[in-house]
């Protein structure tokens, strides 16, 4: 008995001396480990440090220093050709359990977005247990993202967020040489911004023939930047003009709520709109105009009671005035035509369609300048035109010669109201000349 007690006290002896060894080895272990980890990072310092002073080496130290133990990381991935969102998931490292709770996420909520090659995605990431998804950053398209985010009891919640952009006022000016358009594309002016520039002087200028020599431009319009810089849309020209051998054709943006006037205006507050235009369509040549003729097709005289504008397949045509759609649809000779109801006096056709502008169909609001549709060479025609007719009391007239009645001029407060943004819209232009030089 007492043996084995003894036995049992010496194995219990050596049993703790084991234990002690064990602890003390661990001890030194650790201490060594600690110590050459130290010095690594160190070593690793002080050479990085020796390295330079230059700004985007002290950059990647900085950002090795807090990547020593981040909490809070956050990732910009670019979407590679044949990213799957998954695959994003799995690429940024998420875990297993987390990577399943963003799908399943998406899934249930039915959540639909496009992975675009080349876009950039945002993950936040909280490393605290592990890595974790604080948010989601998604591009949904240039004004819009999607946002997929964890709350304080971490479950995951989505919203769209409208990006917020910054207005910038922008001037341009050049000499017109060959085209407006060339010379526009020359200042990198954006071709909606041309185009629209274009059809506010569309009432007054034909592009095609009374752009001569000298003739220059100047314009001021708002742009939306996001927060790279880029220019992400495109608001209203603030101010154009158009100087034609010497004459200055200025055009000033006038919106009021309380008037309802959104519009752009000459300098004495008069509409450059005239109830119908006479070209209703940019870059275009007058092929035929109204009276008699040899029809192309039909090879005997006839009355051409219209004016056909040539003008490449895809042009864009306009509603030439404000009104309702009577028709948009076949119109046999005509091919694809619209014909518009402008008012109890007037109302115009647009023959030869190649197609319809979206939208546009029987009793359809339209307003000035409006895009209706796009040259063709439908129905009975030679090649890609505009047939234009413009119908005076139910008899078709020669829209080249027709006088037409002006747009409105502003008056009483709105005019006064004017007057203020007229010369705020002066002194704005002639800060960002100054900016220039
Ligand atoms: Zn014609």
């Amino acid at each position: 008995m007492i043996k084995f007690f003894e036995k049992n006290k010496f194995l219990k002896k050596v049993q703790d001396f084991r234990s002690f060894l064990v602890l003390t080895i661990l001890l030194i272990l650790s201490v060594a480990i600690i110590h050459i980890h130290n010095n690594y990072k160190d070593t690793q310092i002080k050479s990085l440090k020796n390295l330079s002073q230059n700004t985007y080496l002290q950059k990647t130290i900085s950002s090795i220093f807090s990547n020593l133990n981040p909490r809070f990381e956050k990732i910009n991935y670019r979407v590679n050709a044949g990213d799957s969102f998954e695959k994003i998931l799995i690429e940024i490292n998420l875990n297993l359990n987390e990577k399943k709770k963003v799908l399943n996420f998406i899934s249930d909520e039915k959540i639909k977005f496009n992975i675009i090659e080349n876009q950039k995605i945002v993950f936040e990431i909280d490393n605290l247990n592990g890595k974790k998804i604080k948010k989601i950053t998604i591009p949904i398209n240039k004004k819009k993202d999607l946002i997929i985010s964890s709350n304080n009891n971490n479950s995951l919640q989505y919203k769209e967020l409208v990006k917020e952009l910054r207005l910038v006022k922008t001037y341009k000016e050049n000499y017109i040489r060959n085209s407006l358009y060339k010379s526009a594309i020359e200042k990198k002016i954006d071709p909606n911004v041309i185009i629209q520039f274009a059809q506010m002087y569309g009432f007054e200028v034909d592009f095609q023939r009374d752009i001569k020599k000298n003739d220059s431009f100047q314009i001021v319009y708002e742009e939306f930047k996001n927060d790279e810089n880029k220019t992400i849309d495109y608001g209203n020209i603030l101010y154009a003009n158009l100087i034609l051998s010497g004459k200055s054709l200025e055009l000033y943006y006038f919106n009021s709520e309380k008037e309802k006037i959104n519009d752009h205006f000459e300098a004495n507050g008069q509409s450059i709109k005239k109830t119908l235009m006479k070209t209703p369509i940019n870059g275009a040549r007058l092929s035929s105009s109204y009276g008699m003729r040899k029809h192309p097709i039909l090879g005997y005289n006839k009355m051409h009671q219209g004016t056909d504008f040539a003008a490449p397949m895809g042009t864009p045509i306009m509603a030439s005035g404000s009104g309702r759609v009577l028709k948009a649809g076949w119109c046999g000779g005509g091919g694809n035509c619209v014909k518009i109801k402008h008012n109890t006096t007037y109302s115009t056709v647009y023959a030869h369609m190649s197609k319809f502008a979206r939208g546009i169909k029987k009793g359809v609001r339209v307003s000035q300048g409006q895009i209706i549709g796009y040259v063709g060479s439908t129905g009975m025609s030679t090649g890609p035109h505009l047939h234009y007719e413009v119908i005076q009391n139910g008899k078709k007239i020669n829209s080249q010669t027709l006088k037409l009645p002006s747009g409105k001029k502003l008056k009483g407060k709105s005019r006064e109201e004017f007057e203020i943004t007229r010369i705020k819209t002066d002194v704005l232009k002639s800060e960002l000349i100054n900016k220039l030089n």
